[in-house]
């Protein structure tokens, strides 16, 4: 498709071509490539009494009575009646639209559509979308929206870019001997559909189409990653020292960190440089299987850097890593944004003449102006995949060194072979004996008093203690109603201790402040969203409590737990919910019973299905559109198997049927921050 511009597309002035651009839209095939985040489904509404509370549902109702107006202060009215369903009835509530509440008919039946909520034991819905039972669209498109522009303008601006779009008439992105065999729907089709269902059975067949197209584009491109020419590594480590190293620690290594290290060695032994991910829950042991390699590097000469997210997370490792080489006689230094001109100049100098053997710091010492002697080894831990911008920016200093990530998020194997699938893969599925379980409890809201008082107990006790806030989004409102908890905790309940508040929107600085006075014990308890820094330790955080539990995925909870245990006193977590969903409670239930990562992150496949994890939370990988939405594991095995029997015939998607295939590949991976392909 040729790549029109959005001023010609009806509806589209300067001043929407703008708000489109806040979007990511930029022309024609953005814009139908926009897909809806959901679809206001009125053919299948809710009865009433099935209705869920803090959930986004559609239902059918006859409005008790004309609307009665109220005037809450001035310039603010609120109209009030009851829908009623048969004997059950929610409270509607409109703010500040006389137009809407007036058009309202006693008796009359609608579809009204929003999120339900509970006030004094009542059902409730406030502003919801109201539309007539006669209604031709049955089912309507919801698009992620950005103000000033409504849901109803952009539908329209999108059936008109479709219009163009249909008149383009491309062959189809998916080669057709792909699309038979796995019964894919044409392009065209999909792309209508998605925007427009006519049924829900259009919508299925449209969205199994996307995300196969998307999925295989995805795995298209992390496999060109793999196979591209790497090169040859500057550095082949010849002599495997990892024995004495090994010899030295204080305790004996698990059969699966041996076979990482083992992996590690091998790799870089050899010409192409090493690139593995060596995924392993907390604190099954990554550290030393790290540091295994750097030393057996440090023996044959060559220089390693560590990279570590942020500034807290590199002093911990530079200190284990000083611990760990100081009796070998292996320089260890630590770079950060808390060095001071000086001795950063100081240090420089030293890593460019050889002096010092290994860097640990944040990925600031790879991209400013840091040169080195012979830099043959690159870690990045927790998270951050070393991206192929930072290769490149090692390439522009005449290196290539080997690299491996190590990432705590467990992930099952059939997931991970796609997020990760131009790296080798390294699982340690096994944690060092003797590690203390940390007591887990799924318990209502009618627990909390007893929560806190369980939480102070601890706090005399010189320990710390977490509490989680789910965040929708990171918007403002969420945000006050965290930093509200937080100060009602601190006024009414904890008042003799002090609570820290730790979110998103904090700048990193304020974020590692409000950590180290955590790590310190100059906060006792923190409330939290969920960005509590991965990895850092604190061995007296003994209680982690998650409010709103319900609201999480599984691995995202375990996640949040492996923040606690990390030291020898004995750790709980307690899961906060009030869920009706059995679904629910079986998966919190889970967590109380299981505390093996990959175990509960194959249980999270199968109860959520694999959309999770092409979600957002997975740094590193390009932002996927539709993936998130899908349901079963039959269409990512699909997608695997079609892109090896391309990559088969094409190794370089240079054919003609392949090459707009191509084309979406470059695409997805240069969106993304941190990967480009080339
Ligand atoms: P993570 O994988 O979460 O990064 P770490 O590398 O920080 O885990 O290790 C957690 C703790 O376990 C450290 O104190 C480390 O010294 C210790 N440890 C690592 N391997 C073993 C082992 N095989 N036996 C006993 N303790 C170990
Ligand atoms: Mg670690």
């Amino acid at each position: 498709m040729r790549d029109i511009p959005l001023k010609y597309i009806k509806g589209v002035g300067e001043k929407r071509e703008l708000l489109l651009k806040k979007l990511g839209i930029n022309n024609l095939s953005d814009l139908v490539h926009y897909f809806p985040r959901a679809y206001l489904d009125f053919t299948d509404p809710t009865p009433i009494n099935k209705l869920i509370p803090e959930t986004t549902a559609c239902f059918r109702a006859a409005v008790g009575y004309t609307p009665v107006k109220n005037e809450i202060r001035r310039g603010m009215t609120i109209y009030k009646t009851l829908l009623i369903d048969g004997e059950y009835s929610v409270h509607l509530n409109i703010f500040n639209s006389a137009y809407l509440a007036e058009s309202l008919a006693e008796g009359e039946e609608y579809f009204f559509y929003g999120k339900i909520t509970l006030n004094k034991g009542m059902l409730e819905i406030t502003n919801p979308i109201i539309e007539k039972t006669d209604t031709e669209y049955i089912m309507q498109p919801i698009y992620p929206l950005t103000a000033g522009l409504s849901s109803k303008i952009l539908s329209k601006i999108i059936a008109n870019a479709l219009q163009y779009y249909e008149r383009e008439n491309d062959a189809d992105i998916i080669p057709d001997d792909i699309r038979r065999k796995y019964s894919l729907c044409h392009e065209q089709f999909a792309v209508k559909a998605i925007h427009n269902p006519l049924c829900s059975y259009d919508l299925e067949i449209a969205k199994r189409r996307l995300i196969f197209e998307e999925l295989l584009t995805l795995q298209l491109g992390m496999k060109l990653l793999k196979s591209r020419n790497r090169g040859r590594t500057s550095f082949i480590i010849e002599n495997d020292f990892s024995k004495e190293f090994i010899t030295s620690l204080p305790f004996e290594l698990t059969g699966a960190q041996q076979r990482a290290i083992d992996s590690c060695i091998n790799d870089i032994k050899k010409e192409t440089p090493m690139n593995r991910l060596v995924q392993g829950d907390v604190g099954s042991g990554k550290t030393v299987v790290a540091a295994a390699v750097i030393y057996t590097a440090a023996k044959n000469n060559i220089q390693s850097a560590f990279m570590a997210p942020t500034d807290i997370l590199a002093r911990q490792h530079f200190e284990t890593l000083t611990r760990l080489f100081e009796p070998f006689g292996i320089s260890v230094e630590l770079l950060t944004g808390s060095v001071t001109a000086k001795k950063k100049k100081e240090i420089k100098e030293r890593l460019r003449s050889g002096e010092t053997q290994v860097i640990v710091g944040t990925h600031a010492i790879i991209t400013d102006d840091t040169e080195f002697d012979r830099l043959g080894l690159v870690i990045t831990d927790e998270q951050h995949r070393f991206g192929v911008k930072q290769r490149s920016a090692l390439n522009g200093k005449g290196i290539n060194p080997h690299t491996l990530v190590m990432s705590a998020t467990p992930i099952p194997r059939t997931i991970s072979l796609i997020l990760y699938g131009d790296l080798d893969l390294t699982v340690i599925d096994e944690l060092p004996k003797g590690r203390q379980k940390i007591s887990t409890y799924a318990v209502d809201t009618s627990y909390r008093e007893r929560i806190y008082a369980f939480i102070k107990k601890h706090l005399d006790m010189g320990l710390r203690a977490y509490i989680v806030c789910p965040l929708v989004e990171e918007n403002d409102g969420d945000l006050t109603a965290a930093k509200q908890y937080a100060e009602k905790l601190q006024k009414k309940h904890f008042k003799d201790y002090k609570i820290g508040l730790l979110h998103g929107k904090m700048k990193p600085k304020e974020k590692e402040k409000i950590m180290s006075d955590f790590a310190q014990g100059e906060i006792n308890l923190l409330v939290s969203t969920t960005v509590i820094e991965v990895g850092v330790d604190v061995p007296e955080s003994v209680i982690m409590v998650v409010e709103n539990a319900e609201r999480f995925g599984l691995s995202q909870l375990h996640q949040l737990r492996g923040r606690v245990g990390r030291g020898t006193h004995k750790s709980y977590c307690i899961l906060i919910s009030d869920t009706e969903s059995e679904n629910t409670k079986a998966r919190l239930d889970i967590m109380c019973k299981t505390s093996d990562g990959f175990k509960i992150a194959d249980k999270d496949l199968e109860l959520r299905g694999p959309g999770d994890f092409f979600g957002s939370r997975q740094s590193g990988i390009p932002t996927l559109k539709i993936a998130e939405l899908t349901e079963n594991m039959d269409t990512v095995r699909e997608s695997k198997e079609a892109s090896e029997a391309i990559l088969k015939a094409d190794p370089k998607l240079r054919n003609e049927e392949n090459l707009r295939l191509r084309k979406a590949v470059a695409q997805l991976f240069t969106k993304d921050k941190g990967s480009t392909l080339n």
